[in-house]
């Protein structure tokens, strides 16, 4: 046996759930994985699995709050031997959400971190008060290990200022912390980097557009490595047409619902981030979905469709643009892996940019990255899934080694 531990936990807090993986960073595999749904209400729901064995439970039933989450995950965890307690635990690896300007790379938890982390809570309501409760729990439970931060936020704060800020007074900006983070940092980072690996080029040598595209979507241009420009801005609200979310708007469209429409802040808050988007346009946020009732005819998901793409080709192009040479687009996440039609309408038409998809290499299913462009592309077009997880225990455990030299 080794002598020196090799397992990270990965835990992603949510507003109402908590995501875990165990990995071993011998080999990157996974020993365990689970979610648990629904936290604060009656019917929460805990799925956990033993990877190695195929094992799978279920609990069901009332889990009050993150600190019962965890509580529960670890003890489901023991059932398999590979409780907390385990010396093989190397670390526990935490996504955070916001990390602001600070934080510009994985960060060992101590209080500061933490009195940091709480400062941020006003530009990240929804995220930073649940990642919190997570790394206080399991410092709680095993108050020696180290925990280390993982922030969203944190692969773009290599943004040029041009970039990252907003053309508004700077002094108010600053005062009220307002400028563009960015967020699925560990996705862009990762996909960008495994980009490169796939075209067999160092990522210094790449310059990417990445299109994350989940229920939550963004683009970013990646420049050697280096993150440029990406289209989330002070929230996840600015950029992509997403699952509720309405991404780019006019701002006067806030005063106008306000002014005219009689909404208060609030309701405008809630439409454009849980009712807007595909859902708002077509009333169903998932691709499939929307795809099957667009191969059906109907029009109000064509349209959504059509809007959704729209907006997908205008950042192509400008991240075109911001980069100047681009050597691969790679798409990634639930829509972007898996939605072929959204690959093949996201880059029709841009041929004049070296830009197309291969018919029959797009309709392939597949796991691992592959290329989808035609056979000697100037610019090559991918599918790269996304693995946030193992991004995340990458980097915890790499900084706990660091530490431990
Ligand atoms: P998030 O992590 O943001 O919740 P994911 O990256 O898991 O999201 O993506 C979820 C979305 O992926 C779903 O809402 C759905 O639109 C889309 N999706 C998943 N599987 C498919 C598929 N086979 N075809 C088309 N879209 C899919």
């Amino acid at each position: 046996m080794s002598s020196s531990p090799t397992r990270v936990l990965v835990l992603n807090s949510g507003s109402s759930s908590l995501k875990y993986q165990l990995l071993d960073m011998r080999d990157s595999s996974r020993l365990a994985v689970g979610l648990v749904e629904r936290i604060g209400e009656q019917t929460s729901r805990l799925k956990h699995t033993h990877v190695t064995n195929g094992d799978t439970r279920e609990q069901n039933g009332p889990i009050a709050d993150h600190e019962a989450a965890l509580k529960a995950v670890a003890e489901e965890l023991s059932r398999d031997g590979l409780g907390l307690d385990s010396p093989e635990l190397a670390a526990i690896g935490h996504r955070v959400v916001h990390g602001g300007m600070f934080f510009t790379e994985p960060t060992l938890i101590d209080d500061q971190v933490l009195t940091e982390v709480e400062r941020l809570i006003p530009v990240a309501p929804l995220h930073n008060p649940a990642n919190l409760t997570g790394i206080r729990t399991a410092q709680s439970l095993r108050p020696e290990l180290p925990q280390v931060a993982v922030f969203d936020t944190a692969f773009h704060t290599t943004m040029p200022e041009s970039a990252a800020r907003y053309a508004i007074d700077p002094k108010i900006a600053d005062r009220h912390r307002i400028r563009r983070y960015g967020f699925h940092g560990t996705s862009h980072a990762y996909v960008s980097r495994e980009t490169a690996r796939l075209l067999g080029k160092d990522p210094a040598d790449v310059n990417v557009i990445v299109l994350h595209l989940g229920n939550g979507a963004s683009a970013s241009a990646v420049e050697g490595g280096r993150c440029v420009d990406t289209s989330m801005g002070l929230t996840p609200l600015e950029g992509l047409v997403m699952g509720t979310r309405s991404g780019d708007l006019d701002p006067a469209v806030i005063f106008h619902l306000e002014r005219v429409g009689g909404m208060s802040t609030d309701e405008i808050d809630t439409l454009l981030n849980k009712r807007s988007g595909l859902f708002g346009l077509c009333g169903d946020n998932d691709m499939r979905e929307i795809r099957r009732r667009v191969d059906a005819g109907d029009e109000e998901a064509k349209l959504a469709f059509d809007i959704y793409i729209h907006r997908l080709k205008k950042y192509i192009g400008a991240y075109y643009a911001v980069l100047g040479r681009v050597d691969a687009v790679a798409f990634t996440a639930g829509v972007g892996e898996n939605a072929a039609p959204v690959r093949e309408a996201a880059v029709a038409g841009l041929e004049g940019l070296g830009l197309a998809v291969d018919a029959e290499l797009n309709a392939v299913r597949g796991d691992g990255p592959r290329l989808i462009s035609p056979e000697g592309a100037r610019v090559k077009v991918a599918v790269v899934p996304t693995d946030e997880e193992l991004e995340i225990a990458t980097q915890t455990y790499a900084l706990v080694e660091k530490n431990s030299r």
